[in-house]
């Protein structure tokens, strides 16, 4: 008897030590907090872009966030294919990083069979987390809806809405998007709850097809709403529980045009960063959040560079955000990547102005046939003060005015002719066309940019490769427990399985 016991207390003692085992690594390795940052369309190429404008027009001593946080040593490149594809989606891209699963492209949250899959979003609930999405897109776009909705297409912009609002269990929800939450025949800044939406952040009527007022079903399930920079700052973090924060119809305008001169009204990534931050902090189990650097994509998609720069230094400024809570909130784990790269930039030599020759020291002489860009090439782009969007927009199709919003705003000229080839339909389509690589601008409405871009592009050693998005692997960076798992070459699936892993979860799994 005596000797069974011993044997009893033996067994269910080592069954104690194996359990003990068993769970602490995965619950000692994983973080509480967990922040995940993508830079939609944030390829290498961009990443380069901002650092080397950065070393050349600050110095070296002055890294940027990104920059500090690779040089740390846990970095590595992430592949981007999709299910059955070379090149990604968005929506395929951002289930993959949410959900662990290749999918088609516009998929939102399912697998390639249309399956309802599991997001960071519900594991992070199912445990007790807080959870938060933050674009500066709009709240229904591709990259946030993949952490909250289920939609076999993108485009279901006002469906997406709904689920968002119907799950209703975000803590924190900060985009533009508000079109989609106002019943039909409705103008957004006139909802008595968004009546704060600046005009230059983007006014606009609704999308809907119904009746629903989602502000208002929103508002029934506990939410605070807010609609610009002012009520963010004005907002008591202590106090709020649910914010829903919709800060213009569409998209927020380009970083460029949203600089301080502009006056949008509308509150940077960071600000939404460090406010979302101090809302989900509350929270003793910890929580989720993704940011979005939405806009690197769209401006790479109008091959504008000096954009793409003011997108990058936009997401910079919210990765430091990220880092300060960090620092101070050791059990955070934050995570930087791209969904994917847009446009193939190319900062190349050319054969455009070589430099003179150069007496050396040495008594020889230097000469080069070429032009390998200097400090130069970012002092104009520098010089940039709208983005090639907001500069065709305001120029109403007009040739003469275009030429002069390209002479106030940018450090080129261009003559009426060009101004008119740039703007010029083609009479097939409708739309003005590129002469090469039609097939790889798709957007027809849009080519006056990359047509822009091209022109320009030789004064800055600039080139690109297409309008839309490209193979290349994108970069994986990060910092906390299980960060030392984002080394080397993993693959964009692995992301979201690298941080449910830390939870004691697994992805993929059906919803
Ligand atoms: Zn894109």
């Amino acid at each position: 008897m005596k000797r069974k016991i011993r044997w009893t207390i033996g067994i269910s003692g080592l069954f104690l030590l194996l359990l003990v085992f068993w769970f602490s690594p995965a619950q000692g390795a994983g973080a509480k907090k967990v922040i995940l940052m993508i830079g939609d369309g944030m390829g290498p190429q961009a990443v380069g872009l901002a650092i080397y404008y950065n070393r050349f027009m600050n110095g070296p001593e002055k890294p940027l966030h990104m920059e500090r946080l690779m040089a740390a040593g846990n970095t590595g490149y992430c592949l981007t294919y999709q299910y059955g594809t070379v090149v990604t989606d968005s929506a395929s891209a951002a289930t993959a990083l949410a959900s662990g699963v290749k999918t088609r492209d516009a998929i939102i949250g399912k697998d390639h069979d249309g399956r309802p899959m599991k997001t960071l979003v519900d594991i992070a609930q199912q445990q007790g987390k807080s959870t938060g999405v933050i674009s500066d897109t709009r709240l229904t776009h591709a990259t946030p809806a993949a952490f909250y909705a289920r939609s076999i297409h993108r485009d279901k912009e006002n469906e997406i809405a709904a689920q968002l609002v119907e799950r209703g269990d975000l803590t924190v929800a900060f985009s533009g998007g508000a079109q989609h939450f106002v019943p039909a025949g409705m103008k957004v800044e006139d909802h008595p709850d968004l009546k704060g939406i600046d005009k230059k952040a983007g006014w606009g009527g609704s999308k809907r097809k119904d009746s629903r007022d989602l502000i208002g079903e929103a508002k029934s399930k506990g939410y605070n709403t807010i609609a610009n920079e002012k009520e963010l700052t004005n907002m008591n973090t202590r106090t709020a529980e649910k914010v829903l924060g919709l800060f213009s119809a569409s998209g927020f305008p380009s970083a460029i045009d949203r600089q301080s001169h502009h006056q949008t009204g509308v509150p940077t990534l960071s600000q939404l960063t460090e406010k979302a931050l101090a809302i989900m902090n509350k929270n003793p189990r910890g929580f989720f959040l993704m940011v979005e650097g939405g806009q690197i994509d769209w401006v790479a998609h109008g091959n504008d560079v000096a954009s793409v720069l003011h997108e990058m230094m936009e997401f910079d400024r919210a990765i430091g955000v990220a880092l300060a809570f960090a620092a101070t909130n050791p059990e955070t784990l934050v995570v930087i990547t791209a969904d994917h790269d847009t446009g193939g930039l190319a900062l190349a030599y050319s054969n455009y102005q070589p430099p003179l020759p150069v007496q050396l020291p040495s008594g020889e002489t230097w000469k080069t046939k070429y032009n390998f860009g200097g400090k130069g090439i970012f002092e104009k782009m520098a010089k940039q003060k709208k983005s090639f969007q907001k500069m065709l927009r305001d120029s109403k199709g007009d040739p003469a005015a275009l030429k002069k919003e390209v002479e106030i705003n940018t450090a080129f000229s261009l003559s009426e002719e060009q101004a008119a080839a740039i703007l010029a339909k083609d009479p097939r389509t409708g739309y003005p066309e590129t002469k090469e690589y039609k097939e790889f601008y798709v957007s027809g409405l849009n080519t006056s940019m990359p047509l822009m871009g091209r022109l320009f592009g030789k004064e800055i050693n600039t080139a690109w490769a297409v309008g839309t998005h490209t193979h290349t692997p994108v970069m994986v960076f990060g910092k906390g427990p299980g960060a030392e798992k984002l080394r080397g070459l993993l693959d964009n699936v692995d992301v979201p399985k690298i941080i449910a892993q830390g939870w004691g979860a697994s992805l993929p799994a059906p919803k």
